[in-house]
């Protein structure tokens, strides 16, 4: 293993593409891939391709030619992330619960908030970041499902950040099925090199599907990777959850773009929910204090350490802060949203398969023990 250094020079980017090579070469072993929505938007980019140009076929495609036994899609696990965070929301909204509820699939975001506001610990959703949870379902479910011990199984992620890689190792999350649920993250430079590596013409490759059913997904958890993107999944499924009516305009424009910091007022069932989408840990130090000073009244806030989002993630493409490539990205996302026939978290059919056959009720249970977690005071640095 070898340290790069990562592009704002805040992080080291542990680079493990050894580790992956060493796995997929390892007869014993079962590699299971997985792909973060903001990938299949730049991964294009170290081949050639323009800025959000969406590959994800010739993406499952290399990866296949690259050796993993399954591709799947983080994408899935966005829609269950969905499930369980709209779930935590209504139910904190109907039981009396702390407010603001704050997202929690940032790590670099969460770590921040462990160190500077360990006090607030109480107030963020306690999900697991949706690779996370993709990686336990994989070491339990998925296991049991193939009569494979987890232990011969080695879970990859293909992501747009450094910080995941710290996230994986975290000690909290390896108790759900007693081995790590991620065992090995990559972003998505280092995939470009191992394509490269292995030679695979990528502009040759035919498109291929993600393998089912953990490859399944909605355009709600596609837009995941833009800025705004969680925020607007949850609230597709928040609303029909609290009204028990059909949400006809999925869009939430209100909550896209660059800004910084931006507010909505979603009037719902006769309440007006107050909302807010940050990137950067700057403004979102700012409405942390805020908070913590009692004087802020929002009730679910989106947090996103990088530029626009995971699309500006420290592990992409270089795009030096250029808000042109960064938009272009996120259009990507949108156009694929667009495209999908489902654009709701909870119409996924392997997502309700997966809580009948499995998982019982959302925020339940066995969802309690497997998808979420908990977080520790850190000291002030
Ligand atoms: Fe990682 Fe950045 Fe996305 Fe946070 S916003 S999950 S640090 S890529």
């Amino acid at each position: 293993q070898c340290i790069a250094v990562c592009p704002t020079g805040a992080l080291t980017e542990l680079d493990q593409v050894d580790k992956v090579w060493k796995a997929l070469n390892d007869p014993d072993q079962f590699v299971v891939v997985q792909t973060a929505p903001a990938v299949r938007v730049a991964l294009g980019e170290g081949f050639g391709l323009e800025p959000g140009t969406i590959v994800t076929g010739k993406m499952v495609a290399a990866l296949r030619r690259l050796g993993f036994d399954r591709v799947f899609d983080t994408d899935f696990a966005a829609d269950l992330t969905i499930m369980e965070e709209a779930t935590e929301l209504v139910h904190r909204i109907q039981h009396g619960g702390r407010l603001p509820l704050l997202t929690s699939c940032c790590p670099a975001w969460v770590k921040f908030f462990e160190h500077q506001f360990p006090d607030l610990l109480d107030i963020p959703s306690t999900c697991k970041s949706p690779h996370e949870m993709l990686g336990v379902l994989i070491k339990s479910y998925y296991a049991r499902t193939l009569g494979i011990d987890p232990k011969s199984i080695t879970v990859v992620s293909v992501m747009p950040c450094v910080a995941k890689k710290y996230e994986a190792a975290r000690p909290e999350l390896a108790q759900g099925a007693e081995t790590a649920d991620v065992d090995i993250v990559i972003t998505t430079r280092e995939l470009i090199r191992m394509i490269r590596e292995a030679s695979i013409h990528f502009d040759h490759l035919k498109e291929q599907e993600f393998d089912h059913p953990l490859g399944e997904s909605t355009g709600a958890s596609v837009i995941f990777g833009a800025t705004g993107g969680v925020l607007e999944a949850a609230l597709r499924t928040a609303y029909e959850v609290l009204t028990g009516e059909t949400l006809e305009k999925v869009e939430f424009e209100v909550l896209r773009g660059m800004e910084g910091l931006k507010e909505a007022v979603i009037p719902i069932s006769g309440r007006d929910y107050r909302a807010a989408v940050i990137h950067g840990l700057g403004n979102a130090r700012t409405v942390l204090e805020k908070i913590r000073a009692g004087e802020s009244n929002y009730d679910v806030i989106e947090i996103m350490a990088c530029p626009g989002g995971c699309i500006g993630g420290g592990g992409q493409p270089y795009h030096h802060g250029n808000l042109e490539i960064l938009s272009e990205r996120a259009q990507g996302l949108y156009r694929e949203d667009r495209a999908k026939p489902l654009r709701k978290s909870h119409e996924n059919p392997a997502i309700i398969g997966l809580y009948k056959d499995y998982l019982g009720e959302p925020y339940g249970e066995r969802a309690h023990k497997l998808l979420h977690t908990s977080y520790v005071a850190r000291k002030k640095i």
